[in-house]
């Protein structure tokens, strides 16, 4: 029996001092703790529920102005609390009509019962779906450092091609993982330059969503960039004037994982020239994966087909890929090139604009119909 402490927080700074202890966790919605507590992937000793907390509000930056939707002056951009549950985060008109992209990857994800107990932060800091990690019988570096990775010559269907450091020459050492992160949401909010804001023992500081999760790097045990004691207490999303986009290839139409998934947000000039892109893969790599090649060809040109096929060209540059993934490397560029399509109008959406709908490849089960019915449904 592994005895396990309980703790209801009454504030942040109480959140930060409990979970500052030697084996301590934080709990949110409890959607990914309570399944890796019960599979015995993770051991903490002390759980902080930080679950009543209040931290459930989006608002815009400049707060005191309408959170309706109706807001006029979002220049200063949107903060969500962390504790805001996906489908609130998913479903709030400020989402989906300026941040298009959040809301299509948020509903994209999971299945309607976990979007509404799942939270805002705790969906960043989900950990890998790799089975070996939840699977205490196998050798995994993340879950026990320096006992080995089962995947990279095991079920490696799902896993990275982008930043895991594996050299084929040097083999399996202690530090080697190949793992993936699932988010969806984390990758949507790296194509936003999004930040978190934390309260921990030393104070407050932001963090970059993009440096928040990080890459094996000599260290496959730590997933994030968090401090002992940081409490994330909510997400912050720039000012954003232009047209953004996810899109989610996966196994099934619905509650599964992506196989690779892609967010992209693109703004214009007064002449239609694109002024700044930013373009990122999800499920390729331990963190969202930006794609700069690509972002520098858009850069200052109109969109067309051609210029978008040149720049997809560019989407698996330097993957390395393992027995059962590299499909991922002509998914990544056929994902890249349809998402920069749709993003700039040159093809239609699959489906209304900030719902799963949209972002699916291929449309979601029993939904054949022509998309300006849909559409005209949503409206
Ligand atoms: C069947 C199933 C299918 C799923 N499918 C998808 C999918 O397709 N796409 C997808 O993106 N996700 C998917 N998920 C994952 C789901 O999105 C996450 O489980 C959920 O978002 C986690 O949120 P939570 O509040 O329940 O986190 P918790 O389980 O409470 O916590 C998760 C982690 O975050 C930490 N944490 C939570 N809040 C804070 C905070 N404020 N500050 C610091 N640390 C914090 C916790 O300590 C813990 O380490 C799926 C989950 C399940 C069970
Ligand atoms: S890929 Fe990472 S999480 Fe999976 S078995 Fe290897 S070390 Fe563990």
């Amino acid at each position: 029996m592994h005895p396990l402490s309980y703790h209801r927080a009454t504030s942040v700074s109480d959140a930060v001092t409990e979970s500052s202890q030697p084996g301590a966790a934080l709990i949110a919605g409890g959607t990914s703790v309570v399944d890796l507590l019960k599979e015995g992937s993770i051991g903490p000793s002390h759980l902080v529920d930080i679950s009543r907390l209040a931290l459930d509000e989006i608002r815009p930056a400049d707060s005191g102005a309408d959170d309706s939707g109706a807001h006029s002056g979002l220049d200063t951009g949107v903060l969500v609390g962390a504790l805001v549950s996906n489908t609130a985060l998913a479903e709030h008109p400020l989402i989906v009509e300026r941040y298009t992209a959040v809301s299509e990857a948020v509903h994209s994800g999971a299945t309607q019962q976990i979007r509404g107990m799942a939270s805002s932060a705790g969906n960043l800091l989900q950990r890998t779906r790799c089975p070996y990690f939840r699977d205490p019988d196998q050798a995994c570096n993340k879950r026990e450092p320096g006992s080995g990775c089962a995947a990279v010559h095991g079920f490696n269907r799902m896993h990275a091609i982008f930043g895991h450091g594996y050299d084929p020459s040097e083999g399996v050492g202690p530090t080697t993982c190949i793992a993936a992160h699932p988010s969806d949401l984390a990758v949507a909010l790296v194509a936003f330059d999004a930040l978190v804001h934390v309260e921990g023992p030393e104070g407050a500081r932001s963090i970059p969503v993009h440096e928040l999760l990080r890459l094996p790097e000599g260290h496959p045990e730590a997933d994030f960039t968090l401090r002992p004691g940081e409490v994330i207490t909510e997400l912050a999303l720039p000012p954003f004037a232009g047209r953004s986009h996810y899109l989610k290839v996966r196994d099934r139409a619905s509650f599964a994982y992506a196989l690779v998934s892609c967010a992209a947000t693109l703004e214009f000039d007064d002449d239609g020239r694109i002024s700044r892109a930013r373009v990122a893969l999800g499920s390729v790599a331990a963190r969202p994966w930006r794609l700069p090649a690509v972002e520098q060809i858009l850069v200052g040109e109109l969109p067309s087909a051609e210029l978008f096929a040149a720049a997809a060209a560019r989407a698996s540059d330097g993957s390395v890929a393992f027995s059962m993934n590299s499909y991922k490397r002509p998914f990544s560029r056929s994902i890249v090139r349809r998402i920069l399509s749709q993003t700039a109008g040159l093809e239609p959406l699959p489906g209304p604009p900030g719902t799963a709908l949209s972002a699916s490849v291929g449309g979601l089960a029993g939904t054949t119909r022509p998309r300006d019915e849909l559409v005209g449904e949503a409206s």
